[in-house]
């Protein structure tokens, strides 16, 4: 990565569509988006070593150590180019955010925004377990509102291979939410204090949300 990078935090609940927001605003301003879910998904799905330790803390829906999460995504930041990265998933501890704050520094980088998407919990249950997406490009998609347009037909790369994440049942859920509310929401006071931090209503549909976040972005 270049000196100089900017970063856009995206914070929320699971399920809030913070993943899905910055996929397309990352298209739109030309950052890169980088998910420490995917990031550990990637390594359980390719056995290394960190997918070993990281598989059953992430089957639980429980949250892995802070160290693991910091040296995936130290190590994709160094070797990915770009003028800037939104971070899905990171930071999810208070500590987490001191070491971003650390990391940042050392790469000569900054946060410009820490954007909440602020949502009603009790809907997330039932977004989250009706959520998929394509086998082979990883395309998002959901039951409720975002279908794609050809029934079983990825929109993106055609693939007809859909899958849904072993993390997305009932009581792994509960559990992501305990773990959310106990460990990551600290972050909102964190950021609220930091100058950059906006809250968006992400309690509405996908076009609106994502023209409040580019003109949130655009015109600050
Ligand atoms: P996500 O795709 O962001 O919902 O993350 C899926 C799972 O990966 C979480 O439930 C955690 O087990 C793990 N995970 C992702 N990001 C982090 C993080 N920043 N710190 C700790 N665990 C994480």
């Amino acid at each position: 990565m270049e000196k100089n990078s900017k970063f856009i935090i995206l914070l929320g609940a699971p399920g809030s569509g913070k993943g899905t927001q910055g996929k397309i605003l990352a298209e739109i301003i030309g950052y890169k988006t980088v998910s420490t879910g995917d990031l550990l998904r990637n390594e359980i799905s390719s056995g290394t070593q960190i997918g070993k330790k990281a598989e059953e803390i992430v089957k639980s829906g429980k949250l892995v150590t802070d160290q693991i999460v910091l040296e995936i995504l130290e190590s994709y930041l160094t070797s990915t180019s770009s003028k800037g990265f939104i971070l899905d998933g990171f930071p999810r501890t208070l500590n987490q955010a001191v070491m971003l704050e650390n990391l940042l520094e050392k790469l000569e980088s900054s946060v410009a925004y820490a954007i909440n998407f602020e949502v009603n919990q009790e809907d997330l249950v039932k977004r989250l377990s009706s959520r998929f997406s394509c086998s082979n490009c990883k395309e998002g998609y959901n039951k409720l509102f975002k279908m794609p347009l050809k029934e079983g037909i990825c929109d993106k790369c055609g693939s007809k291979e859909f899958t849904t994440r072993a993390d997305d049942k009932p009581e792994v859920i509960r559990e992501r939410f305990n773990e959310y509310n106990k460990l990551t929401a600290p972050l909102i006071p964190f950021y609220k204090n930091s100058g950059v931090f906006f809250n968006i209503d992400a309690n509405r549909n996908i076009d609106e949300i994502r023209s409040e976040l580019v003109s949130l972005v655009k015109n600050y």
